[in-house]
């Protein structure tokens, strides 16, 4: 089955042909208008969209070798995102479904997300624990097959993503500032300051990341230019850490708890290069298979939106042309057809 997938919940103009695991176009936009604000601008962002969508996707068709004549059905992300940008997105993918007769399915983003791992995989076996780790989430899920999902944790404030991009932020780094700190950290001493870890007691799943962002906030007013400089790669190091360790002390617990000896991650933070490593080191130490997703299809993307419809187009499961955008739309019981 061809799928053309389409994704604009926030600022990347994103088009993908699939057909079953096999990627056969990844075209990817990334706003770059955005940068100089340090943060996407949800305006600039519906009219990039707008601008860059029909080249985009002409684009994944022309790369895939295909015409919409070969495609079986349409993805689109319909939330959770920025209302303005998914409509753009939404729209057109409907427009394409009516002039060719064919289904479209609208898709959870940060389901998307999962399927951008197991797309990355020859297989994929259940129950496995998901960890989520984005710019807006972060989550534990259960899968217990697919398209199935039970949320066993996520943050009470800040996702790990924005502890990353605000960190960033306060270091003077560049925006996003996920990658900037991996990069940055790899030579650093992560031992140089111990910045606090949120262990939550009533629920050891949730997570909570307002409180380190206000720590480096309070730590770099006590250190003089010369220091943050000389130190900023330590900072990094010891900054990285203390955002990563209570993902993996709770993933390994979660994956403990229910039973499932598999373990996954997702999202952009996944592309981090200490939560990669870190995690599959304590997979093997517990003997959980762990699945890595592939760089390409951690950040942003329409495949993984096409590799999720898939599962609801094999099955016969459609959207209406009436489907909506939900800007805070849940990971949660049946979703793809209504809210
Ligand atoms: P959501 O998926 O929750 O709607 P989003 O789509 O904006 O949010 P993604 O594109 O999944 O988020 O991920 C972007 C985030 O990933 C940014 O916060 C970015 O800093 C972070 N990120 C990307 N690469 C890395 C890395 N190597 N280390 C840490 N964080 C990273
Ligand atoms: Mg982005
Ligand atoms: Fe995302």
């Amino acid at each position: 089955m061809k799928i053309l997938g389409v994704e604009t919940s926030c600022d990347e103009t994103s088009a993908a042909v699939i057909d079953g695991n096999q990627v056969l176009a990844n075209v990817i936009s990334s706003q770059e208008i955005h940068n100089q604000f340090g943060g996407v601008v949800p305006e600039l962002a519906s009219r990039a969209h707008i601008r860059l969508i029909i080249p985009i996707v002409e684009k994944a068709l022309e790369q895939a070798d295909l015409t919409l004549d070969g495609i079986d059905g349409f993805a689109v992300t319909y939330g959770p995102g920025l209302v303005g940008a998914l409509l753009v997105g939404l729209n057109f993918v409907k427009g394409l479904a009516l002039a060719t007769g064919k289904p479209f399915i609208g898709v959870n983003h940060m389901e998307g997300h999962i399927y951008g791992n197991i797309l990355s995989q020859e297989q994929i076996q259940f129950p496995i624990v998901f960890l989520i780790v984005s710019g807006g989430h972060t989550q534990l899920v259960l899968m217990e097959d697919h398209l199935k999902y039970r949320i066993i944790g996520q943050t009470r404030d800040d996702a790990v993503g924005e502890a990353f991009d605000k960190g960033a932020k306060l270091l003077g780094l560049g925006y996003p500032g996920g990658p900037l700190i991996d990069r940055l950290a790899r030579e650093g001493d992560d031992s140089y300051y111990r910045f606090p870890r949120a262990m939550l007691k009533d629920n050891p799943f949730d997570f909570s990341y307002s409180g380190l962002k206000t720590a480096l906030l309070v730590f770099l007013q006590k250190l003089s230019e010369k220091e943050k400089e000389e130190h900023l790669k330590d900072i990094c190091a010891s900054y990285q850490k203390a955002a990563v360790e209570p993902l993996i002390i709770k993933t390994i617990n979660a994956a403990k708890e229910f039973g499932a000896r598999q373990v996954a991650i997702a999202g952009g933070v996944a592309a981090n290069s200490l939560l990669r490593t870190w995690l599959k080191q304590a997979c093997d130490e517990n003997g959980f298979a762990f699945y890595l997703p592939e760089f390409a299809y951690c950040t942003d993307n329409a495949a993984m939106i096409a590799r999720a419809g898939l599962e609801y187009l094999r099955r016969g499961q459609k959207s209406p042309l009436t489907l909506n955008a939900y800007p805070a739309l849940k990971l949660a019981g049946k979703i793809g057809a209504t809210q």
